[in-house]
């Protein structure tokens, strides 16, 4: 009847939009192309999914921070501790297994034919040593100034910076002075900021803060009730916020994908190795994605995976757009509170340190284009180094930070720790905008499956927790 229709459309109305937006997106797009706008006409032309981005960036912050405190002060030290296993566990396999399948495919498809001719000319990259780059992973981890944690840090001593790769536009803002040319060319993409700092924000610090700072409160008698009492509110105020940002979320999605295709290289080179490439990543992220994860799921929790993923459709769109799971979070949040159910002391604790450092899809695809880059060197990789890279492919996908294309900048520590030629990063560049896309949606579903998963096997500590504050408690 008409009600139902109606209610139908009510209730699926985001995902409508969303679906809805991507498609008009796309096609948008490539009706432009044929334009050739200049890089200053596609800024503003996709202004209005800057501005999404923008919107979703803000919120990081105290989105991170409030629900991570809160998160863990909501549950005893023992509960948290049970809880925080079990995501680090969860983490970890779903990490290597990712890892294992990108090598497994990459060596079966065998894209890489060992020329470099056919990839254009290179630049050239820093040298960074594995060492460093560990290090910095662990300096990150503690910040020495939290307010300067949660500004820009663009600069750094240490070597992780080691992509910067400047792309040089003809266009007349370039031909200014020196600092609007720095200007430019971060709000351009090419300069990749540090990995671990997000949009500014060293976000591996501030979960590290946060998680300590949780606990803490949460031992507290009487004295700590203020502090918990406004993270919370602090929390919901933010999730109201993120609320009124969905609305405007398909929108901006439109324009960011549409920007991107108008953006986009000719896809001439498409045909040789670098198409080959872009096919493996494709299918390796696929097995993941639509194959492992919801299996786990389905083993674990005996509920229908793709349910549950269906709920998840507005966060992976999101992701599909924005390419940063940090940016995506805010709505990572509403998808699994909203329409899967799932217990907010799970979200709030384990998707904000999933965001950070659980990413699937990053930890495939470095080792898949390790393997790749050696392909095209005509370097064999033994046993013992591919062994090397999948250890340096999870290190570096916690290392790299949710943002565009930090996986690219992590990729120094895995090439460099088999003696693979760093500068060839820049063969893979062109296609990595796109593959970015991928890994990073893959990276937000590998967090949201994990947080139904952990969910499951805390349900007892989550009951007995109810049970003791008087909570109702929801028969299962
Ligand atoms: N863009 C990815 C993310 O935000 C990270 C990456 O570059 O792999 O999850």
């Amino acid at each position: 009847s008409k009600e139902d229709v109606q209610a139908f459309l009510k209730k699926n109305a985001f995902v409508l939009f969303t679906v809805g937006a991507v498609v008009l997106g796309i096609v948008l797009g490539f009706a432009l192309r044929p334009y050739k706008m200049s890089y200053r006409e596609v800024k503003y032309f996709s202004f209005p999914g800057e501005l999404l981005m923008r919107m979703l960036q803000m919120l990081v912050l105290p989105l991170l921070v409030s629900s991570l405190i809160t998160g863990m002060a909501a549950l005893d030290s023992k509960a948290s501790g049970k809880m925080g296993m079990r995501a680090v566990i969860y983490y970890m396999t779903t990490t290597l297994i990712a890892v294992f399948i990108g090598i497994i495919i990459v060596l079966i498809i065998h894209p890489g034919k060992g020329s470099k001719d056919e990839f254009g000319k290179q630049q050239k990259i820093e040298q960074v040593s594995p060492a460093d780059a560990f290090l910095d992973l662990i300096r990150n981890m503690f910040p020495p100034n939290l307010v300067q944690a949660c500004t820009q840090q663009f600069k750094t001593k240490y070597g992780t910076r080691a992509v910067r790769v400047t792309v040089t536009v003809n266009d007349t803002i370039f031909n200014s002075t020196n600092a609007t040319q720095e200007i430019m060319e971060i709000t351009r993409e090419e300069v990749i900021p540090v990995p671990g700092q997000v949009n500014g924000v060293n976000a591996l610090g501030l979960v590290v803060f946060s998680m300590c700072f949780g606990l803490i409160i949460g031992n507290m008698k009487e004295q700590g009730q203020l502090l918990r009492d406004f993270f919370d509110s602090l929390n919901e105020a933010i999730m109201c916020l993120v609320a009124i940002i969905m609305w405007y979320a398909p929108f901006g999605i439109l324009f960011l994908i549409a920007g991107k295709i108008v953006e986009m290289d000719d896809l001439t080179q498409m045909g040789g190795q670098l198409g080959m490439y872009t096919i493996t990543v494709i299918i390796g992220l696929l097995i993941h994605a639509v194959i492992i994860l919801p299996t786990l799921y389905f083993v674990i929790t005996r509920q229908n995976p793709f349910l549950f993923i269906a709920g998840l459709l507005q966060a992976l769109v999101t992701a599909l757009g924005t390419s940063s799971s940090s940016a995506t979070l805010p709505v990572t949040f509403k998808c699994l509170e909203e329409n899967n159910r799932i217990d907010k002391r799970v979200t709030r604790f384990v998707l904000p340190v999933g965001a950070t450092i659980n990413m699937d899809g990053t930890a495939l695809y470095e080792a898949l284009a390790a393997i790749f880059i050696a392909q095209v060197n005509n370097m064999e990789m033994n046993f013992g180094q591919i062994i090397t890279i999948s250890i340096t492919a999870t290190a570096a996908s916690i290392g790299a930070a949710g943002i565009p294309q930090a996986g690219l900048v992590t990729m120094v520590i895995v090439l460099t720790s088999v003696g693979l030629p760093t500068d060839d990063i820049t063969l893979i560049i062109a296609v990595d905008w796109f593959l970015d896309r991928l890994r990073t949606t893959t990276n937000v579903l590998g967090d949201s499956i994990g947080a139904g998963i952990v969910e499951f096997l805390s349900r007892h500590e989550l009951r007995s927790k109810d049970v003791e504050m008087g909570n109702s408690v929801l028969e299962e």
